[in-house]
Order: structure tokens, then C-alpha cells, then sequence
């Protein structure tokens, strides 16, 4: 037998339920938001490195002055001690061993 305190003590608790319920709908929204949110900076960061790498460009691993390339001869020129690198190397790699192409001086 419910007394009409506890009905009401019922409907108050519905009440707090529902609110509970909406709280964490709001919850779930907002942490959804900031997920959007990280994952577009996330993707703008990666952009704007990839970018400064390229203005940076390939730098001699000898001397380290960029290195000008001929992309009809897939090699790029040293500005500063003249040598030759395969245009596919990247900073800071050691010329391949066994490749004739790497490293070679050219002749002013
Ligand atoms: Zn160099």
C-alpha cells in the first residue's frame, strides 16, 4: 500500500532520473564537441608541419646548405660543397653505401 508521501517521494525521484539522464546527454554532446574539436586541430597541426617541412626543403647531410633540385635528373645539387644527392633522400639520412649515385662531386 503506497501512502501519497511515497508517491510523491516516486514522482520527485522520476524527476531527478530524468534530469540525471539529460545531464548526461549534455555530457556525452559536449565531450563529442571536443572530440570534433581535437580531431580538427589535430589534422590542421599535421597540415601546417608537413608544410614547414617542405619550406624548409632537403638540407646536405655534409654540410647542411639546402640542396637545389633537378627534378629531370631525380638528383639534387649541394649549394655549399657541391655534391650530388639522390633526390629521394631525406634530412638528416646518411648517403646509401653502394650507390654510385650518391655523393658524387661535381666537377666546377
Ligand atoms: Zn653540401
Amino acid at each position: 500500500m503506497t501512502t501519497p508521501n511515497d508517491r510523491r517521494l516516486i514522482r520527485r525521484l522520476h524527476e531527478e532520473l530524468d534530469l540525471a539522464r539529460e545531464k548526461l546527454n549534455q555530457s556525452e554532446l559536449l565531450q563529442m564537441k571536443w572530440l570534433l574539436k581535437i580531431e580538427r586541430l589535430q589534422a590542421r597541426v599535421a597540415e601546417l608541419e608537413r608544410m614547414a617541412d617542405d619550406a624548409k626543403g632537403v638540407r646536405c647531410p655534409t654540410c647542411s646548405e639546402p640542396l637545389v633540385s633537378f627534378s629531370t635528373m631525380n638528383e639534387r645539387l649541394c649549394n655549399g660543397c657541391g655534391t650530388v644527392w639522390d633526390c629521394k633522400l631525406k634530412e638528416g639520412q646518411p648517403p646509401l653505401l653502394g650507390n654510385n649515385r650518391q655523393g658524387r662531386r661535381v666537377t666546377p
